[in-house]
């Protein structure tokens, strides 16, 4: 145990010995006791290292946690979670020490909690209705539901209580799916309970779609990812990696040529957007993508043990101001730059990235550049990076999403010096699939088309994700996968 753990831990002890009986606490004992904090590495240290920052709850934190929950009759936590958890019952077990039940009551929804509780925007999901953040008048101080599952879940993977899900006896169908990310693997293990062949292709070399190549280790440890992947393994999923669905074979050949009789596509939303500003060819620009690949995918940041290299840069501008644009930013400073900048059109307040990466960016030492819009890269006589020219914006009236829009102040142009511009404002759905299956609809975005049951316009081809839905999250991928498994299943059996 560190030692900001230790004196967290005997706080947490003392408090828990101060309430007396925990089983006959008053709802007004209930709503005073303080919201737990998570230990984490200290900021200082930790951006020199690739190790997580969030240390996790011991068990004293996890049970006093779980006191502060009212056990409210309307469960408007449980409405504010995509996948409809239910969260007093598993708080009320983590309260009483059954950790086993609190995980079995989880994973009655959510087939990946230890990554859940680690990357989904509580505070605008199941926090947000919580009534003790409504008494607080503040969500941030909600019941620390995230928190709880991740402690529960992290517990049973590391005792190794973990039962291989049963899967029904083989019924001689077979299902493919393209893609290995949250919706897929969510799929993937819901067919296969079924008692169907499933077989995952995934374009890359490893697994976990965003989860491996996109969100980095200090936030989310591959292994937990490796260890999801493993299950799946387990119970008896093929996987084939470097496989690309439309290149190595089409779908159209899986389906007519290659014995499988339904298909579910999960191949995400990987491809990056530009600004569309002078100079994002030069030297030095990276999509987000592409940067945190290197890092998360081919290790770049272990030097001298990767094959991989990269940019050294001292001075990075980062744009955007999503999870994705503080990644970047996090990734950025542990791989040595001196002085990150983070490079955003509206004010803090718009930012859609999960309050807790914009509070560790900043204990960081990230550089907050808000209401800054970015108008073109400085390059040298080589087409190296030289700096960044911004110009200073306002907000003005609401957008198509509903957010201010970020109106420039003609004249106020200046030049940030930086070698290293990342592009982080957003990404778009792979199009390969489609491009190669014409019988598959897609909208105006290029995001497949599904219907009540996410079929696609091919007949037994399901999707879901951010395919889909374009860049969403986690939870709603693997809500989506779990919904066309569904569909999947009752088709493979004549239902549907
Ligand atoms: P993906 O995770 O994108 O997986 C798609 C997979 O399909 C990939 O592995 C890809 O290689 C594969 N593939 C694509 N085309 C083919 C093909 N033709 N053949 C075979 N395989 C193919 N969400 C949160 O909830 N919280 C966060 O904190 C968060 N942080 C994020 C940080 C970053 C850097 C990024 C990029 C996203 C983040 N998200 C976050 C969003 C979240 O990760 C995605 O919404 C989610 O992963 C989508 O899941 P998916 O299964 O639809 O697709
Ligand atoms: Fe909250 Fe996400 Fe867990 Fe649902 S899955 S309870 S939204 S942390
Ligand atoms: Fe507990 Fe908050 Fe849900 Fe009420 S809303 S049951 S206090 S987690």
């Amino acid at each position: 145990m560190n030692a900001q753990v230790e004196t967290l831990d005997a706080a947490a002890r003392a408090e828990l010995d101060a309430l007396g009986d925990l089983g006959s606490l008053a709802p007004a004992v209930r709503s005073k006791i303080a919201q737990r904090e998570m230990p984490s590495q200290d900021p200082k240290t930790r951006v020199s290292n690739m190790d997580e920052v969030a240390l996790g709850y011991t068990e004293a934190m996890a049970r006093l946690e779980a006191q502060r929950c009212l056990q409210c009759p309307t469960k408007p936590c449980t409405a504010g979670c995509p996948v409809a958890i239910d969260i007093p019952r598993f708080i009320k077990a983590v309260a009483c020490g059954d950790d086993a039940g609190a995980v079995a009551t989880i994973k009655e929804s959510s087939l990946l909690p230890s990554i859940c509780g680690r990357v989904c925007p509580q505070e605008r999901q199941c926090m947000k209705g919580c009534t003790v953040g409504k008494i607080a008048r503040d969500p941030a101080k909600a019941v620390a539901i995230g928190r709880l599952e991740r402690y529960v879940a992290d517990l049973e993977r590391e005792r190794g209580e973990e039962s291989v899900p049963a899967v029904a006896p083989p019924t001689g169908k077979r299902v493919a799916v393209v893609g290995s990310g949250p919706a897929s693997l969510a799929f993937a293990a819901d067919v296969r309970r079924a008692g169907h062949e499933v077989v995952v292709f995934e374009a890359l070399h490893k697994c976990g779609g965003v989860l491996s190549y996109g969100i980095p280790e200090f936030r989310l440890p591959k292994a937990i990812v490796e260890h999801e992947v493993e299950s799946l393994r387990r119970m008896g999923v093929e996987i084939r990696t470097d496989f690309v669905v439309g290149r190595s074979r089409s779908l159209s050949d899986l389906l007519s040529e290659d014995g499988f009789d339904a298909a579910f596509v999960g191949s995400g939303a990987g491809l990056p957007r530009f600004a569309g500003i002078p100079g994002e060819n030069l030297v030095g620009v990276f999509s987000a993508n592409e940067y945190l690949t290197r890092s998360n995918l081919m290790k770049a940041y272990a030097e001298g043990r990767a094959d991989t290299p990269f940019y050294h840069a001292r001075r990075v501008a980062v744009l955007g101001g999503g999870n994705v644009a503080m990644d970047a930013a996090r990734t950025a400073l542990r791989l040595g730059a001196e002085a990150v900048h983070l490079v955003y059109r509206r004010t803090e307040a718009e930012m859609p990235a999960r309050a807790e990466e914009v509070a560790h960016a900043k204990e960081e030492g990230v550089v907050f550049r808000t209401l800054s819009a970015p108008t073109r890269v400085v390059g040298d006589e080589n087409d190296v990076v030289t700096g960044l020219e911004t110009v200073r914006c306002e907000l003005g009236e609401p957008d198509a999403s509903g957010r201010r829009s970020p109106v420039p102040v003609p004249g106020s142009e200046e030049v940030l010096p930086v070698d290293c511009v990342i592009v982080a404002i957003g990404n778009s759905s792979n199009p390969l699939v489609p491009l190669t299956t014409p019988e598959i609809r897609t909208d105006s975005k290029g995001r497949i088309v599904v219907d009540a049951n996410h079929e696609t316009t091919m007949r037994n081809v399901f999707a879901g994700g951010d395919i889909v839905l374009g860049a969403a999250t986690v939870i709603l991928a693997m809500g989506e996968g779990r919904a066309a498994a569904r569909a999947c299943n009752a088709r493979l059996a004549g239902a549907l």
